[in-house]
């Protein structure tokens, strides 16, 4: 049984705050698994003063363990491409989370969306009958195991039940 899933509306869902542990913000607090897709070749720096704000990284080093910068790449636009990244404007706390030195400017718009407002939940959600939240792979977010449901769904009644 997955003892971690939860079970909210889309509106109780969008009603909980990032807690800002950062992890979303930097492919390697997930060793690379996080990535970023559709990457203008601006990289953001229209919003950014003039500076680039995603930066693609790769891994290297004799066992490749260390991320380095790399350059821009074509496919890098690509709206699945599976780009890793590093955010110029992202703050590491010493507590281990990491701010948005960007919070209040112009940000991706990406930035906002995830995890709730990702354009089409609500029309995945009508369809489905549900949206996983893709937040599996961040322990300390937020949402971590949250399934969004319809109003009337039964799976509701379980995060009562198991507390
Ligand atoms: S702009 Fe802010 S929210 Fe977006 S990736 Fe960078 S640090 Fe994270
Ligand atoms: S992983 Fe979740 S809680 Fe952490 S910064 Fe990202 S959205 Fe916020």
């Amino acid at each position: 049984m997955d003892t971690h899933r939860k079970y909210m509306t889309l509106s109780e869902a969008r009603s909980i705050e990032c807690n800002g542990c950062g992890d979303c913000c930097d492919s390697r607090r997930t060793d690379g698994y996080w990535t970023w897709g559709s990457l203008p070749t601006d990289q953001y720096a229209s919003i950014n003063n003039g500076e680039p704000l995603i930066i693609p990284i790769i891994k290297s080093g004799e066992n490749n363990d260390q991320w380095i910068d790399r350059d821009l790449l074509e496919q890098d636009q690509l709206e699945y491409s599976p780009t890793r990244f590093r955010c110029s404007a992202f703050l590491p706390q010493e507590d281990g989370r990491g701010f948005c030195g960007n919070h209040d400017a112009v940000r991706p718009e990406k930035c906002g969306e995830y995890p709730v407002n990702t354009p089409g939940i609500e029309k995945e959600l009508l369809k489905h009958g549900e949206v996983v939240l893709n937040t599996d792979a961040f322990s300390r977010c937020a949402w971590f195991g949250v399934t969004v449901v319809l109003e009337h769904d039964n799976r509701l009644m379980m995060n009562s039940e198991h507390q």
